[in-house]
């Protein structure tokens, strides 16, 4: 059985618009984070993707400058608990210790889960179904920039999106619709995906220059994820 999450990105900015006010300790969803010795205000706003002063804000914390290791921090990260809310992993299993995250492109005009999930079961003969983890919706098939997740992030199994099984076992794999070779993303599409990218990037400690297309992993002859996907664009925008 396939549990599937589906959102549309503008519910995304609508929810992070909506989540006015600090994060509380024991809010449900709500993100900490243990000061280790060395850290500083600077550095875990870094890691989370959020600035000094709503940190220290949410902290009640007057000289950003100063704080003590041990010290436990709430972590205002809307888009964070959205995600954690919106694509769960099922309680049944442990989340895995991804380390890269891959960008693919369909190679395809029109796209969806369902799409995907039939034709990699069907056709290429895959029992866990669709190969990636998530897909970004393009407006053909899907909504543009709507972020849908497999059971293979649900359930924290491999992908089946690389050549290499290592490599599968230790990489996400996001599938933005479209022909990259022919067009560019959609806005809508690479906003989903950088919130998306960085919602894993802080899940994981995931670095950004372990966030690659297809065509940088290891072993692949592939053109994937397009000519027109610029890898340096988009880290540029990430945690
Ligand atoms: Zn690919």
């Amino acid at each position: 059985m396939m549990k599937i999450g589906k959102i549309l990105f503008s519910a995304l900015l609508l929810a992070s618009l909506v989540a006015a006010g600090p994060a509380r300790a024991g809010v449900p969803g709500s993100l900490s984070h243990r000061v280790e010795r060395g850290e500083t205000m600077w550095s875990i706003s870094q890691r989370y993707g959020v600035s000094v002063d709503e940190l220290s804000r949410a902290n009640g914390i007057s000289d950003p400058t100063r704080v003590q290791a041990g010290r436990v921090l709430i972590i205002p990260h809307d888009s964070f608990t959205y995600f954690e809310r919106h694509f769960p992993v099922s309680s049944r299993v442990n989340t895995r210790s991804w380390q890269y995250i891959v960008i693919h492109h369909s190679a395809t005009e029109i796209g969806s889960l369902h799409r995907f999930d039939y034709h990699h079961r069907r056709v290429r003969r895959m029992p866990q179904g669709m190969a990636y983890h998530f897909v970004i919706g393009n407006g053909r098939g899907s909504a543009d920039g709507a972020i849908e997740a497999g059971s293979r992030w649900t359930l924290q199994q491999q992908g089946g999106h690389l050549k290499s099984v290592e490599r599968n076992e230790v990489s996400l794999g996001i599938c933005l619709v479209g022909n990259f070779n022919e067009r560019s993303p959609t806005p809508k599409q690479m906003e989903a995906l950088v919130a998306l990218t960085r919602y894993l990037q802080a899940k994981f400690s995931i670095p950004r220059n372990r966030v690659i297309g297809h065509r940088d992993s290891r072993g692949e002859r592939t053109e994937c994820p397009g000519r027109n996907f610029s890898l340096a664009d988009f880290r540029r925008r990430l945690l």
